[in-house]
């Protein structure tokens, strides 16, 4: 079982597109097992995104990220954080393909709507970072599941 942090970035809460954004990936079937509205601060978003410290574009995500709320998401499921990336399209929305959320509602990096985790391991320390134990339903059951995934 894996988990993925989602970050609709303040763009996409700016601009109306939470309900469009989360609406796609329930659809898709991903169960959603955390959600909540967060203001980041500075020392968040460094720690999110420490990967990229001293890259060039560094200090202008931190205060595109901290520029106003977001909604982070968690979301478990087998082999997802692929699943959720291929859904989510190319960083750089110029170049995701039409049909994925940032091909059809960015165009360009520097606002491209959504962040997902990039790999288990990532997966498991951001969503650590944003959701204390008990704020994950880890174990709810919906009875979807069964017309979702083959039993
Ligand atoms: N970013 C940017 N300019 C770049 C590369 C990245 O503004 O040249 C921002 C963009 O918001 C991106 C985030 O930094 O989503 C993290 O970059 P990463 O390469 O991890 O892309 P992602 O995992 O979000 O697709
Ligand atoms: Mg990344």
């Amino acid at each position: 079982m894996e988990r993925s942090l989602i970050i609709l970035k303040p763009d996409a809460v700016q601009r109306g597109l939470v309900g469009t954004i989360v609406g796609r990936l329930e659809q898709r079937g991903l169960k959603i097992i955390g959600m909540k509205l967060v203001h980041m601060d500075e020392a968040l978003a460094r720690k999110h995104y420490a990967e990229h410290e001293g890259k060039p574009f560094f200090p202008g995500l931190v205060s595109y990220i901290t520029s106003g709320p977001v909604v982070v998401m968690a979301i478990a499921g087998d082999n997802i954080i692929e699943m959720i990336r291929t859904t989510v399209g190319a960083t750089n929305p110029a170049k995701a393909a039409p049909g994925t959320i940032r091909g059809d509602y960015a165009v360009t990096i520097g606002r491209n709507l959504i962040h997902a985790s990039d790999k288990p391991e990532s997966g498991e320390r951001e969503v650590q970072n944003f959701f204390d134990a008990h704020e994950l339903l880890e174990n709810f059951n919906r009875d979807t599941d069964r017309w979702i995934f083959e039993q």
